[in-house]
C-alpha cells in the first residue's frame, strides 16, 4: 500500500501531511523539518503526473485563528518544492473546491488548518466526506498524527476504498519499526531512559520479553534500584511504581532477558549545572545526593552492550542531558549507536522527543539508521497498539 500501488497519472492526490511546525511571534517557521520530510512524497506524486492537495493541522486552535493559519507555510513549501503553491482559505466547502477542482497535473494546493473545524478531532464522518471531495486518491504521510483517529488521518480512508496508500515517510517509519519489532537481526537491544517509569511502563512491559537485552537508564532507573532495595538518596523516584518495577524485573528474569541497570551513578548535591558532583554505586547513593547521569563504569558497560547488539531501539536520555555535565552517558550511547551502525551494519532506531533532541545535539542524526518523526505515535506502536492512521490504510 505504497505510492507505487496507486494510479496517480492525471489524478488529484489528497495528502495528509504533518506540517505542525513551530512558528515564532512573527509567524516565521523556526524548524521546517516536518515540511522537508514530506517533500519526497509530494515530489513523487508530481513526478508521476498527479496534482497534489496538501492538508494538515497546525497547533491547537479552538476555532479559526489567524495566528495558526497554514498560509504562513505557503512560502516555505513553495521554496522547498520549487513551484507555486495555491492556498485555499478553508479545508472544506466551496473555498476549498474552487481551488482543488482547478488543479492541473504538476500543480500543488494547500488547504487551511484542519483543526479550525472541531469535526476534525471528533473524527466526524460527514466532515471527512467533505474533505474527501478534494482528491481522487488519498495518501497518508502524517506519521506524527497516525495515533489519532481524526477525520483526516483515519475516517477519511473509507471514502477511498481502492485508492489509498501510505506516503514515503509513513512507509519508512513503518518499515523501521518492523525491523525492530517484527524481523530484528539479533541480538535485539532496547535502551529506555527518561524521567519517569509511569510514562514508559506499557512500553517496558511490551518490550521486556521481546528483546534480548533491555537497558533502563535515566531518572526512571532509580525506581527500579529502590525496588531492589537500594538506597538512592534524593534521586527521582516514583514510589507508586515500585511494584510495577518489580514486576518488570521478574518478567525479564522469566523471559531470559538481560535487564541492565546503571551500576554506578554521577551524583550531584543539587539539581544544577554548578552543583558538586561525585560518583557512587547506584545502590548506595548517600542521603542528600541525587543521581543525574550514569557513572563511568556504566557508560563503558552500556557502550559495550550496544556494540554487541545488531538491532537497537533507543528512547529516552540516560541523564539530565540538557546540562552538559550530566550529558556524558547520553552522548556515549549516541556515539556507540553511530559506531555500531557504521562498523557492524546494525539497525539503529531513535524515537521519542528527548532522544531525538539528544542525537541531534550530538550531531549524529545522520549516523544512525533511522530517526523517527513521530514521538507519540512511535511510543504507541512500541506499547503494542495498532495506530488508527495505519489501520485505516491497511483495512
Ligand atoms: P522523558 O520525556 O520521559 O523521555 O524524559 C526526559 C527527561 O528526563 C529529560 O528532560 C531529562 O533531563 C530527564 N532525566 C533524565 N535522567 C534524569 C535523572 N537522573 N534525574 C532527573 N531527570 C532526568
Amino acid at each position: 500500500m505504497t505510492l507505487s500501488d496507486l494510479q496517480i497519472q492525471g489524478q488529484r492526490a489528497l495528502v495528509r501531511v504533518d506540517f505542525n511546525v513551530p512558528l515564532d511571534s512573527a509567524h516565521h517557521i523556526t524548524d521546517d523539518t516536518r515540511i522537508r520530510r514530506a517533500i519526497p512524497t509530494i515530489q513523487a506524486l508530481l513526478d508521476g503526473g498527479a496534482s497534489v492537495v496538501l492538508m494538515s493541522h497546525l497547533g491547537r486552535p479552538k476555532g479559526p485563528d489567524a495566528g495558526l493559519s497554514l498560509k504562513h507555510l505557503v512560502g516555505r513549501i513553495s521554496e522547498l518544492l520549487g513551484t507555486d503553491v495555491a492556498f485555499a482559505s478553508d479545508c472544506v466547502g466551496d473555498a476549498a473546491l474552487d481551488v482543488t477542482q482547478q488543479l492541473k497535473p504538476g500543480e500543488v494546493a494547500l488547504l487551511e488548518n484542519l483543526r479550525f473545524h472541531p469535526e476534525e478531532k471528533a473524527g466526524d464522518e460527514f466532515f471527512a466526506g467533505q474533505l474527501a471531495e478534494n482528491g481522487d486518491v488519498y495518501v497518508n504521510d502524517a506519521f506524527g498524527t497516525a495515533h489519532r483517529a481524526h477525520a483526516s488521518t483515519a475516517v477519511i480512508a473509507k471514502f477511498f476504498p481502492e485508492d489509498k496508500a501510505f506516503g514515503l515517510l509513513m512507509h519508512n517509519e513503518i518499515e523501521a519499526l518492523n525491523k525492530v519489532l517484527a524481523t530484528p537481526a539479533k541480538p535485539l537491544l532496547a535502551i529506555i531512559g527518561g524521567a519517569k517509569v509511569s510514562s514508559k511502563l506499557t512500553i517496558l512491559e511490551n518490550l521486556v520479553d521481546r528483546v534480548d537485552r533491555l537497558i533502563v537508564g535515566g531518572g526512571m532507573a532509580y525506581t527500579f534500584v529502590k525496588a531492589q532495595g537500594g538506597a538512592i538518596g534524593t534521586s527521582l523516584v516514583e514510589d507508586d511504581m515500585l511494584d510495577k518495577a518489580k514486576r518488570i524485573l521478574e518478567k525479564a528474569q522469566a523471559a531470559g532477558t538481560e535487564l541492565l541497570l546503571p551500576q554506578d551513578t554521577l551524583c550531584a548535591d543539587d539539581f544544577s549545572a554548578e552543583a558538586n558532583t561525585a560518583i557512587h554505586p547506584t545502590h548506595a547513593i548517600p542521603d542528600d545526593w541525587m543521581g543525574l547521569d550514569i557513572g563511568p563504569k556504566t557508560r563503558k558497560a552500556f557502550v559495550q552492550t550496544v556494540l554487541e547488539s545488531r538491532t537497537i531501539l533507543w528512547n529516552g536520555p540516560m541523564g539530565v542531558f540538557e546540562m552538559d555535565v550530566f550529558a556524558g552517558g547520553t552522548n556515549d550511547v549516541a556515539e556507540a549507536l553511530a559506531k555500531v551502525t557504521a562498523e557492524h551494519d546494525a539497525f539503529t532506531l531513535i524515537g521519542g522527543g528527548d532522544s531525538v533532541a539528544a542525537i541531534h545535539k550530538a550531531g549524529l542524526a545522520s549516523a544512525v539508521s533511522y530517526v523517527s518523526t513521530g514521538g507519540g505515535a512511535m511510543l504507541e506502536v512500541l506499547e503494542g497498539k495498532v495506530l488508527p492512521g495505519i489501520a485505516a490504510i491497511q483495512d
